[in-house]
């Protein structure tokens, strides 16, 4: 049986005209012989909405009435879009996930897949029908309703496409695909053809949000092969595939940056074993998440400095913990708003020496003062002023030549 997976995102079925249109989608599919198999999100904003009326009616809201509550929003996309195909001739159904069932692990808000019984669906596609299935939720083995994270519907998506043995999975959305750098930054933007999953990764958790970070994940331990288009334009998108798969001539794959990150120092602390850890755990007890973090060799074998980067709305959470951690003595604390991570990213970057020395030259040509470095495998990161964010972007753009067509 030749299945392929078809994603709806909020976006693509977020009015009765949009849906219509995505029941065109579908059908195209069905045409070519494929079984289609459907995951659909909830209309934008209905999730953002049951959310709010949760919180309206307590701020501890039970979180497994939380879970029954925010899926409810993919039951009715779903149904309208079985609906729709059903008045164009087509034998569909919508399918919840407890009427399959997806069954997850897990706490409640926050489960993930652990297996899809596939008999049902399988009799059902062996009918001719078009199941169209909730994304983002799940049933536990207390019969309880779940869901797996915000923007969930990707991992939902993906982990069917799984268990289902599916030939493509193909996530549409509202934008073409994945792109050299944002494309509503920098207009020179390009789309990519092909990327590898450890290069998505670092793309999705840096900014490109076109797909939550798990899916990807979860994609490449199961080598699912995703491809992410538009549902409003007729254009082929950006494939998302192993490395092994992808001969490229560019060093670079894409350039991310953030916003509203803040940088925090910590002067003269002491240099001794347990400091880092010291300052470290009220942080991640408090759950400000830590970013960027360096320290420096210590000159006189007494006293260091300590940088790290944590996202602006923490800013003053954080420099009250620090001031009242008794565990810690520093000669100065030293707040910085307003600070950008630009990274380069790019597998290329493995074989290829002097790539770190090339972005920091372009940088300096145009005069931005680098803060802070960190560097993995596949992707090097700068700190510098928020300012300059555009001006890093167009310049590292243009030297590692993404906006040539391959
Ligand atoms: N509707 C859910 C959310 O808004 C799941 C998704 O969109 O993927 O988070
Ligand atoms: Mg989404």
């Amino acid at each position: 049986m030749r299945i392929v997976v078809l994603k709806f995102g909020g976006t693509s079925v977020g009015t009765i005209k949009k849906i219509k249109k995505t029941a065109e989608i579908i059908a195209n599919y069905k045409k070519k012989k494929y079984k289609v198999i459907v995951v659909s999100s909830a209309m934008s904003g209905v999730t953002n909405e049951l959310i709010k009326k949760s919180s309206e009616i307590s701020e501890n809201f039970s979180s497994s009435e939380y879970d029954v509550l925010v899926s409810s929003g993919e039951q009715m996309a779903c149904s309208l879009l079985a609906g729709r195909l059903i008045h164009k001739g087509f034998k569909a159904r919508s399918w919840l996930s407890w009427q399959i069932p997806i069954i997850t692990l897990g706490k409640h808000k926050n489960s993930r897949i652990n297996e899809i019984n596939k008999k049902k669906i399988i009799k059902y596609l062996k009918e001719g029908g078009t199941p169209i299935i909730t994304g983002f939720q799940g049933i536990n083995n207390e019969s309880r309703i779940t869901t797996i994270g915000r923007g969930g519907s990707d991992a939902s998506a993906i982990m069917i496409a799984k268990f289902f043995k599916a030939e493509r999975c193909i996530i549409y959305t509202d934008v073409e695909g994945i792109y050299t750098t944002d494309p509503n930054k920098f207009k020179k933007a390009k789309k990519i053809k092909i990327i590898s999953y450890e290069e998505m990764l670092e793309m999705a958790s840096l900014g490109a949000k076109v797909m939550q970070p798990v899916s990807i994940q979860d994609a490449r331990l199961n080598r699912i092969d995703i491809e992410v288009k538009s549902s409003f334009i007729k254009k082929s998108g950006t494939l998302i595939t192993k490395r092994s798969n992808i001969i490229s001539n560019k060093i670079v794959t894409g350039i991310s940056s953030t916003q509203n990150d803040s940088k925090v120092s910590l002067i003269g602390v002491r240099d001794k074993p347990g400091v880092a850890a010291a300052i470290f755990k009220p942080l991640s007890k408090n759950l400000i998440n830590v970013d960027m973090v360096v320290q420096n060799i210590s000159a006189n074998g007494k006293e260091t400095d300590l940088t790290f980067t944590i996202k602006a709305e923490d800013l003053n959470k954080t420099k009250k913990i620090i001031e009242n951690n008794k565990n810690i003595r520093f000669r100065k604390l030293l707040l910085k708003k307003d600070v950008s991570k630009i990274s380069i990213i790019g597998v290329g970057m493995i074989t290829t020496p002097g790539v770190t020395f090339k972005m920091f030259q372009t940088l300096a040509k145009n005069r931005i003062n680098i803060q802070v470095i960190s560097t993995s495998e596949i992707k090097i990161s700068v700190l510098i002023d928020k300012k300059n964010t555009k001006k890093a972007l167009i310049a590292l753009h243009k030297e590692f030549e993404l906006g040539r067509t391959k």
